[in-house]
């Protein structure tokens, strides 16, 4: 498999942060209320840095602090993580350090601002980069004819693509966006989810709409140029028209990068309960498939691209960090729960138990992946990216299992039922098989 998948030269972090402030309804990621406990788990955190730092054999290009909810750690323990990880791993390459958030830390002190007239309230350790021009930072000057949406605001760290959209290369003499003795989170990742209050009420969030715009507007006045909203739908209460109406504001707050998933009932839930008992109904099949599609239209419409099922973007502002999970990137996963993959065919992952884990006690499990769950997992997640699967990878997977002449005959149909289609190579979802992406991913997955 190694001539399958060479390693390539870049490599993620994800850290788990597992505190939130009280439960959504329909959630069932790991995380726990005890935020008393964040001291301790910041110093369990660098310890199992210490011992896994050798984990990464290449330079680290995205860190993505997920939880749970990031946010509610407040900057100073933020800021020394990025310490932590410059002094043990290779941040050379780092291109994007996203930042997982909700609206309210945002409104209610536990994460202040910079803004440009108040420098003074920035984390101890400037973790958001320091206002200076796009431009200027790389050397260059925007053109007329070139976008304004990033240089309108050029007060923080921009993505790479930022300077090359500018049309120039940060050089070896100016500041890199993530040097290693000052990383600083380029990207904030808002959960919003719905901006009707009724709405927001039935899941349980803390924030209101109103919230969200405040925050928004918080996060510009810091200079933040690269923030993503997450948006639910499918939700019980929720009407095409209400979700248009989310659709619409959430434009208005104009993002440079939405995510927007289908609620789904999982077991362990309150929303689970609540179904079973039928106190809620989540929206049907085929209301879903509709909001999908109006989705779809309204962000086309804006300007924004989808470059994964659940996942728009401007031009330049795709999360790099999950794009690396649909590629055999390795990463390294640190915390309770956290995954890593070694970018080859071993996956593992912490034990999801926050008591233990701050006792300095992690309980890992591991798994070595077949060639037939490589493909398996290559179907499944690179066919819900736009860029799609390489037909040869999967037929150099499959060769010695002879599967390949089988796989090829339910392609050639897939193709013939205009759900699939086969560009140089690489095979995508059509328009018509975005809408059907689980009946079409199951159809070539090989059990
Ligand atoms: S949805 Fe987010 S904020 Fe709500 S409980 Fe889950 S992790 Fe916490």
């Amino acid at each position: 498999m190694a001539a399958l998948f060479p390693r390539p030269p870049v490599s993620g972090i994800y850290i788990h942060i597992p505190f939130c402030a009280s439960r959504c309804i329909y959630c069932d990621f790991y995380s726990t209320t005890l935020r008393n406990k964040a001291p301790q788990y910041v110093e369990a955190l660098i310890r199992e840095m210490d011992e896994r730092k050798a984990f990464l054999r290449t330079p680290v290009r995205t860190i993505y602090f997920g939880g749970g909810t990031p946010s509610q750690l407040g900057p100073s323990h933020i800021a020394t993580l990025l310490r932590a990880l410059s002094s043990r791993f290779d941040l050379s390459h780092c291109e994007e350090i996203t930042l997982e958030a909700n609206p309210e830390d945002f409104i209610d002190g536990t994460w202040p601002l910079p803004s440009p007239s108040q420098p003074s309230l920035a984390a101890p350790s400037p973790l958001f980069a320091p206002p200076v021009p796009v431009a200027a930072k790389f050397g260059c000057q925007a053109s007329p004819s070139q976008p304004s949406m990033a240089a309108s605001s050029p007060l923080f760290a921009p993505p790479v693509s930022v300077a090359a959209k500018f049309g120039c290369q940060a050089s070896p003499s100016q500041p890199s966006l993530a040097a290693p003795s000052s990383p600083s989170i380029t990207r904030l990742s808002l959960g919003v989810q719905t901006l009707v209050d009724s709405e927001l009420r039935l899941l349980h969030r803390r924030h209101n709409a109103a919230h969200v715009r405040e925050a928004v507007h918080l996060i510009r006045n810091a200079g933040i140029t690269n923030l993503s909203l997450d948006l639910m739908y499918g939700l019980p209460t929720q009407t095409l028209a209400s979700w248009e109406y989310s659709i619409d504001e959430v434009l208005k707050l104009r993002p440079e990068h939405i995510s927007a998933y289908n609620l789904s009932v999982e077991p362990d839930t309150r929303l689970h309960t609540l179904v079973q008992k039928g106190e809620l109904t989540p929206c049907d099949d085929e209301t879903c498939l509709q909001m999908a599609a109006l989705l779809r239209t309204k962000l086309n419409a804006a300007g924004f691209e989808q470059y994964e099922i659940s996942n728009f973007s401007l031009p330049g502002f795709h999360s790099r960090h999950n794009s690396s999970y649909w590629e055999p990137t390795p990463y390294l996963g640190l915390g309770p729960g956290a995954h890593s993959y070694d970018g080859h065919n071993r996956r593992s992952w912490n034990a999801p138990d926050v008591s233990s884990y701050l006792k300095g006690i992690r309980h890992e499990e591991f798994e070595i992946l077949t060639d037939l769950d490589l493909y398996n997992e290559r179907v499944m997640l690179g066919l819900r990216t736009a860029r799609g699967i390489d037909l040869h990878d999967l037929e150099s997977i499959l060769s010695e299992s002879s599967s390949f002449s089988s796989l090829r005959a339910i392609i050639d149909s897939l193709i013939h039922r205009n759900l699939l289609q086969l560009h140089q190579d690489r095979l995508s979802l059509t328009p018509s098989g975005l809408s059907l992406a689980d009946e079409v991913i199951r159809e070539l997955m090989f059990v």
